[in-house]
């Protein structure tokens, strides 16, 4: 039978980066590849309704073995696709056995090395087998390691009824890495009362909360005629909007000198014309209501600078993105709960920080699907010095197992 191992060096060699700039859902085709496959793969399990919908989402069941009939359906969730930010195709994984803390150097390119100083997360990885890439591309253990540790304990559920538990229920995704991973997501035909993300890093850290988010665009309107006949005439947009720029916090509220649970405001693309120039933003706090405050404080401060310039015009757009999820998951703490139970059972404490980011999990939460995100033993996701533990996707695998236990012992 296979390990977790096997499948996730099975599952990087795919080519499964996401583009933002596609229009087609999934994004790229060759997602739909690895989609095909594990879906093939889970009916050679024994998961006999596994598919691949219109979309490209990969559905299956794993039968209850319960004969409590109130146990609910429990979900896993991971996503298959890679970031665009780094080339992931032809991804040639290295299993470095028995890590002893040496530096690990890449052998595709000698520049990229893994160093127990700048990477102190290593330091919990020695006696561990360790997985890193060549040292062009990144790893993919974000989210393939999710991906493996999720197939993994479905086949050890399957091998093994007489373990008990409800339900389960697991989808893999696309797209994720663009944010789009949850666009097409059926909920309903999903059918569980709650899911858990497999796509976090070190072990035993469950994730509850995430950052609120707005996008919020501020378009300066001004007037341009010949700039040699525009005396009294022209208003430059440009220059406004540069204006407003200057007047943003710059010690605080950004996300250079912010951490924790400190929000930002942080403008990240301007369209400028003399015409018309835009300044797009994003809006970020754990508390949805610290979102109004500053985009009020936005809105105050380009108004000033609008003010300053008579004729010119201020036009407002605050697109929400996502949403904290532990507004949705402290309605049902069980929910967290169980999963620190099935943690500990694994012989892990459990460990939470907020996340500076949104998750697949913190937009399932919000379209009727709670989704804490749970450790799958990532690290430096999205960089050619990627790197995964075997034995922590050992242990994702063993608390997925617990988790359905501790629903079905708990109910
Ligand atoms: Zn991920």
């Amino acid at each position: 039978m296979d390990t977790v191992l096997d499948r996730f060096l099975r599952y990087v060699r795919y080519d499964t980066q996401s583009n933002e700039s596609s229009s087609t859902f999934p994004s790229t085709e060759t997602q739909l590849v690895l989609l095909r496959d594990l879906a093939a793969e889970l009916r050679s399990l024994g998961l006999a309704d596994a598919s691949v919908d219109q979309h490209g989402y990969v559905m299956a069941t794993i039968p209850a073995t319960t004969a409590k009939p109130s146990v609910p359906a429990i979900g896993f969730v991971a996503h298959v696709d890679t970031s665009p930010e780094m080339p992931g195709a032809n991804v040639a994984p290295i299993v470095h056995r028995h890590y002893d803390g040496r530096d690990l150097v890449l052998p595709d390119d000698p520049s990229a090395v893994l160093r127990l100083a700048e990477i102190p997360d290593l330091a919990g990885a020695i006696g561990h087998d360790i997985v890193t890439a060549s040292g062009t591309t990144l790893l993919g253990a974000d989210d393939k390691a999710g991906v493996a540790e999720i197939v993994t304990a479905a086949a050890h559920l399957i091998a093994h009824p007489e373990i008990r538990h409800g339900r389960v229920r697991i989808a893999f995704t696309p797209d994720e890495e663009i944010g789009r991973g949850t666009k097409h997501f059926d909920v309903a035909r999903f059918g569980a009362a709650c899911a858990y993300t497999l796509d976090g890093g070190s072990r035993g850290e469950i994730e509850v909360e995430s950052f609120s988010a707005d996008a919020m665009t501020l378009t300066f309107h001004g007037f341009n005629t010949h700039p040699g006949y525009a005396k009294g005439r022209m208003i430059n947009a440009i220059k406004i909007a540069s204006a407003f720029v200057d007047r943003l916090p710059a010690n605080r509220l950004c996300p250079e000198t912010t951490d924790g649970y400190d929000g930002f405001v942080h403008p990240y693309i301007v369209h400028a014309g003399v015409e018309r120039t835009s300044v797009k933003l994003i809006v970020r706090d754990f508390v949805t209501s610290g979102l109004q405050e500053k985009e009020a404080m936005l809105e105050g401060l380009a108004q000033e600078v609008v003010a300053d310039w008579p004729g010119a015009r201020l036009e407002i757009a605050v697109e929400e993105q996502y949403r904290n999820m532990r507004e949705v998951l402290d309605r049902q703490p069980e929910i967290a709960e169980h999963a620190r139970a099935a943690i500990r059972r694994a012989g892990l404490e459990p460990r939470s920080r907020p996340i500076r980011g949104g998750t697949d999990g913190s937009r399932l939460s919000f379209m009727g699907l709670p989704t804490p995100n749970l450790f799958a033993g990532e690290h430096n996701f999205h960089s050619r010095l990627e790197w995964v533990s075997v034995q922590d996707m050992e242990k994702a695998v063993e608390v997925i197992v617990n988790l359905c236990q501790v629903w079905e012992e708990q109910t």
